[in-house]
């Protein structure tokens, strides 16, 4: 850092891949900065005609659908192009890359753009405002298979409580490029990146960066478990004050690892968080308080207590490493342990992510729809016991022998919903015989409140009913969370059933 990268982005010849929220935001910035740019996109429906139009105002070229000189749109490289800006979702083998790849072009995301242009950002915010030019926001960044969003909301909400200007971007919000050329002036920014936003984004190199847990997820798109984690570990290259990694990891030191092979700035150090009582440069839990052993005066023997367990909300297991990863960036930051608490006090978490839906007859309805792969499920159920857990949709290529041997003791019963129920059926079979298992057989959307009575007639006094799908919801539903507003609809209906 510190080296201040100027490109000139005047009369450059920019392809932008994708016609979606960022490729739109990418088009229009880079356009706005002199580029000429083309997005290029296979789709050819009502929606893309309208955003094209959109773009065509502005002097920028929209191909979409089948060129006419034969060939799709979103795989012909154009004639001249310099650089590619590629949106996060296409896949590394796509044919447009092969041939910018042929071609000596590179090709990198819209977090690596936004990186690009924050000095810039600068000049223009200055020379607009007539105020002294400020050096650009500094970055705290997020990755992790499971709780970016939550972690990186965390932060932003800490960072907030210290006083500092900030906003939560990345994977989410607004998108980067324009949080970065906007009118906001900002002190620092909370960045959620995934592991696609961190493949294409080369130069990045930040402040300090967490990377919160690591289990194979997206494989088909980063080809093996070595690239995902490659990928994920880009986040800390370069970082100047902390790398901040998982010392609980379940089966290796995965996150660990991936500091121990980065490439960062001298005096950068290694911090890790943990569950537990932490040890010198670490964070974590001691008597129900979360402590830094890590930003303090002689860390051999002193630690600062942040927060009590009670403060993170909702309080499970998980949540409660994704606040010590916040509090640790926050530090790493210089932000002070009050404003810590208070930052953590004020999180509401987003909807679908183990959200308290209600308690009829003494049995608790916890909405955890956002668990959508089998780590995410685990430690969803981790956090309660005993549990009726309702679960099911699409697998995505997910086994779940291990996540049911590691949960088994804590089941009650199983209820499953969705098009590839059987294969937990079947982990449920295999490992844990024992437990009552009601397949529902059914994939409609009237499902979600047959599985709800099913539930709450399994179910005893003192029990939590947990949807944590393990699965993706497409089979069934929009998204997920048309999948948990179905869940809190049913269990309405049972209340009233029941009042
Ligand atoms: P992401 O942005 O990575 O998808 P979210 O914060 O939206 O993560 O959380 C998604 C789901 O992942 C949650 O509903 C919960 O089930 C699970 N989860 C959250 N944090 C963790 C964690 N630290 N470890 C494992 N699972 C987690």
């Amino acid at each position: 850092m510190g080296s201040r990268q100027v490109t000139s982005w005047q009369g450059k010849n920019i392809t932008v891949a994708g016609l979606g929220v960022s490729g739109i935001s990418a088009a229009r910035a880079l356009a706005g900065l002199g580029a000429r740019v083309t997005v290029v996109d296979n789709g050819d429906g009502d929606a893309h005609r309208v955003r094209a139009a959109g773009l065509a105002e502005l002097g920028i070229e929209v191909r979409l659908g089948l060129l006419d000189g034969g060939g799709r749109a979103g795989e012909v490289l154009p004639e001249g192009t310099d650089l590619v800006v590629t949106s996060p979702g296409w896949k590394p083998d796509s044919p447009l890359f092969a041939a910018a790849a042929a071609a000596g072009v590179d090709v990198v995301g819209d977090v690596e753009i936004a990186w690009l242009l924050r000095e810039a950002a600068e000049d223009l915010r200055a020379s607009r405002s007539g105020e002294p030019r400020r050096e650009p926001a500094p970055w705290l960044a997020i990755t992790g298979t499971n709780g970016k969003t939550t972690t990186t909301q965390m932060l932003a909400s800490i960072l907030t409580a210290a006083g500092l200007r900030t906003a939560a971007v990345g994977n989410i919000g607004t998108p980067i490029i324009d949080v970065v050329l906007g009118e906001e002036p900002y002190d620092v920014l909370a960045v959620e990146l995934s592991s696609y936003q961190l493949h294409w984004a080369p130069s990045l190199r930040v402040h300090s960066a967490a990377v919160l847990n690591l289990a194979p997820d997206h494989l088909d798109w980063h080809g093996s478990m070595e690239a995902y984690a490659a990928d994920k570990g880009r986040i800390y290259e370069g970082n100047t004050v902390a790398c901040v990694y998982n010392a609980d990891a379940a089966d290796n030191k995965a996150t660990e690892n991936l500091v121990m092979e980065a490439d960062v700035e001298e005096g950068c150090r290694a911090i890790g968080f943990t569950l537990g009582a932490p040890g010198p440069s670490m964070f974590g839990v001691v008597d129900g308080i979360l402590v830094d052993r890590a930003f303090v005066e002689n860390r051999q023997k002193n630690a600062q207590e942040l927060a009590e367990v009670a403060d993170v909300n909702p309080p499970a297991p998980h949540n409660i490493a994704n606040a010590l990863a916040a509090a640790a960036l926050a530090r790493a930051f210089g932000v002070k342990a009050s404003a810590v608490r208070d930052g953590l006090r004020a999180f509401r978490p987003d909807a679908h992510r183990v959200s308290h839906v209600d308690e009829v007859d003494g049995v608790t309805y916890v909405d955890d729809s956002k668990a959508t792969n089998t780590h995410a499920a685990e430690a969803s159920l981790a956090a309660f016991d005993p549990v009726v857990w309702i679960a099911g949709g699409l697998a995505k290529g997910a086994t779940f022998d291990e996540l049911v041997q590691r949960s088994a003791k804590r089941l009650r019963a199983a209820v499953l919903i969705g098009a590839d129920r059987a294969l937990i059926a079947e982990a449920l079979a295999r490992h844990a015989p024992q437990v009552p298992v009601v397949d529902l057989e059914r994939t409609d959307t009237g499902a979600m409140l047959a599985a709800v009575r099913e539930a709450a007639r399994l179910a005893e006094p003192g029990d939590t009913v947990l949807l944590a799908p393990a699965c993706a919801s497409m089979d069934m539903f929009a998204n997920y969370n048309e999948r948990g507003d179905a869940f809190a609809d049913a269990v309405r209906e049972l209340a009233a059933d029941r009042a």
